[in-house]
């Protein structure tokens, strides 16, 4: 990993977990917020790291007591959209709802100023909406997808784009630990509930189904071992602050 060019040698890491049904568009069944869950704040408890989770607003209503789990683990809560369905296909009355009333479900629990869409897909226009419910930070860009421009005439919300697809966690550590290296800082990771979770057996896109269950939460603990070794400090998305010029 490097540290970004100007700024002093230290690499910021933004843990995240994105809280939704198991393996969307596939699956839609709850085994990663009832079995897989429990393990992840465990492994993050183990290794004194605080993440940022985006919660669906239907994950929240129907988990209420995880959610409160989370805070109660000084996790930051974050915003997913109410539904996990696309944001393309909403127009503006929908996509509004997604956001507020999902803050409003979220923000019995705990300050919500970070969102990231699902699929990590939020059309630019949707932007202001944000800024206009409290979101301070959106997470929903990708550094890994080229055709994925910023639009730089909404300034009102800053950007923190994710750096890696969460089956790269996943892979051989010799295929992997070089791809860690490479990143730049700010570095941000996200996995799901439902990784920790063996869905090899199911039906479902082999990067999604792949070392789930016990083998990802290993990987996922020498992940957090590599980048500690490597000197990364480990931040919540709230406190990010963008570079000037970036
Ligand atoms: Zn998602």
């Amino acid at each position: 990993m490097e540290a970004r060019e100007g700024s002093s040698k230290e690499i910021e890491v933004y843990l995240s977990v994105d809280v939704e049904p198991d393996c969307p568009p596939y699956l839609w069944t709850w085994r990663g917020i009832e079995e897989g869950m429990p393990k992840l704040i465990d492994l993050f408890t183990e290794e004194k790291v605080l993440a940022t989770f985006f919660v669906t607003g239907d994950t929240a209503s129907r988990y209420p007591q995880m959610v409160e789990c989370l805070v109660e683990n000084g996790h930051e809560i974050g915003c997913h959209g109410f539904s996990h369905h696309p944001f393309r296909t909403f127009d503006e009355e929908r996509a509004m709802f997604e956001v507020a009333y999902t803050n409003s479900l979220l923000r019995k629990f705990a300050p919500v100023t970070s969102f990231r869409a699902p699929y990590l897909q939020l059309p630019e226009r949707f932007l202001p909406l944000l800024a206009a419910d409290g979101i301070r930070t959106d997470s929903s860009r990708a550094k890994y997808k080229f055709c994925d421009k910023p639009n730089t005439s909404a300034p009102t919300v800053q950007r923190l784009p994710v750096s890696a697809t969460s089956s790269i966690l996943r892979l051989p550590s010799f295929v992997r630990d070089p791809l860690l290296r490479w990143l730049r800082s700010p570095v941000v990771l996200f996995v799901h509930p439902w990784e920790f979770v063996d869905l090899t057996r199911h039906p479902i896109r082999v990067d999604c189904r792949f070392r789930t269950g016990d083998p990802a939460l290993r990987d996922l603990r020498d992940v957090i071992r590599v980048l500690r070794d490597a000197g990364a400090a480990f931040r919540l998305v709230q406190d990010f602050r963008e570079a000037k010029g970036n």
